[in-house]
């Protein structure tokens, strides 16, 4: 199979004609008779799911998957990608922000060489100026925080290559950033620039409490800067720590202190010390351990040449 689009849908009922069409329009002209659509049901509390259920009976290219409860954009997407069976694949929102047409650009790019297209927003129309706020300085913050390269205003509206795909889905973490893990991937990516509509249908399905726990996820998936930044002040606090005992015994020998003061302090000032400092140290091992926790794969090889008398190329 050519394509798998992969939609996530969360109280999308109103729009899902719509949404059908365009998306049927667009793989038409890309693919032929060649692809399907996975539409995933995150536990909508609407009528989604009898409409997906519907366009399943009419259409043999619609697969309808139903999640057991709403378990997050994230993961409803990431049920999908699980169940895609083309050699391409096409995730889109399903409330039309971004639109399906791009599609044959996308393919083009691919078919020029790269694994991963993109769509990178230069303009978002009918959105809240919280939001645009809050977005652009998610994505600058993001850059600062964390070591891979992540695209900014990009949201997870792509094509990805069945090899890139792969090596996504292989990726066990329960705490998924999936457009920062595809970044993590390598491989060759592009943007294509587009100017991002309002919804089609009713509101975001984002509120502000899913959009921090969203950002923490990006942040803390992707740095353990935070907890290295803990580190460096319970080493700093001990530095501190030390200069104030100097200071202590100073005092104390220059005799303006009452009796008592000089031990009292040192006691108090080394034991902090100490456990600030061991802090330090446990955070720095938990950081590394939170990161193998994720079981990610250690490399992800694009291409391996050898000439063509070389034995080995036969035992690869
Ligand atoms: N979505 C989902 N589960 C959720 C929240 C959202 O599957 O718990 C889907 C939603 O139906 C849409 C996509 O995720 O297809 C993006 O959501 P939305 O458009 O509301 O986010 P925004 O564009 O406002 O960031
Ligand atoms: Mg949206």
């Amino acid at each position: 199979m050519q394509l798998s689009v992969v939609v996530p849908c969360y109280n999308e009922e109103n729009g899902l004609d719509a949404l059908r069409r365009r998306i049927v329009a667009a793989c038409q002209t890309c693919a032929a008779d060649d692809y399907e659509i996975v539409l995933v049901n995150d536990g909508s509390s609407d009528r989604t799911w009898d409409v997906m259920a519907r366009f399943s009976a009419q259409d043999p290219r619609v697969v309808a998957v139903n999640l057991s409860r709403n378990h997050g954009h994230q993961l409803a997407l990431s049920a999908g990608l699980s169940l895609a069976r083309g050699d391409r694949v096409f995730i889109i929102d399903a409330d039309l922000q971004d639109p399906p047409e791009l599609l044959g650009e996308m393919m083009a790019r691919m078919d020029a060489g790269a694994d991963v297209v993109y769509g990178q927003r230069i303009e978002r129309q009918g959105e809240t100026r919280f939001k645009k706020l809050s977005a652009y300085l998610f994505y600058r913050v993001l850059d600062r925080l964390v070591d891979v390269s992540i695209p900014t205003d990009t949201g997870d509206f792509r094509l990805m290559s069945r090899r890139a795909l792969d090596v996504l889905n292989a990726m066990p973490e329960h705490h998924r950033f999936i457009r920062g893990m595809v970044s993590w991937l390598g491989f060759r990516q592009e943007a294509v620039p587009y100017a991002r509509a309002p919804r089609f249908a009713d509101s975001s399905k984002y509120p502000l409490a899913k959009m921090i726990r969203f950002a923490l996820d990006a942040i803390t998936g992707f740095s353990i800067r935070p907890l290295r930044l803990a580190s460096y002040l319970g080493f700093a606090v001990s530095l501190i720590a030390l200069v104030m005992m100097l200071y202590a015994l100073i005092s104390y020998l220059l005799g303006n202190t009452v009796s008592g003061w000089t031990s009292m302090t040192l006691i108090i000032l080394a034991v902090a010390s100490v456990q600030f400092m061991l802090m330090g140290v446990i955070g720095e091992y938990l950081g590394r351990l939170y990161m193998e926790s994720k079981r990610r794969p250690l490399y992800i090889i694009d291409e391996i040449r050898t000439s063509p008398s070389a034995s080995r190329s036969q035992s690869i």
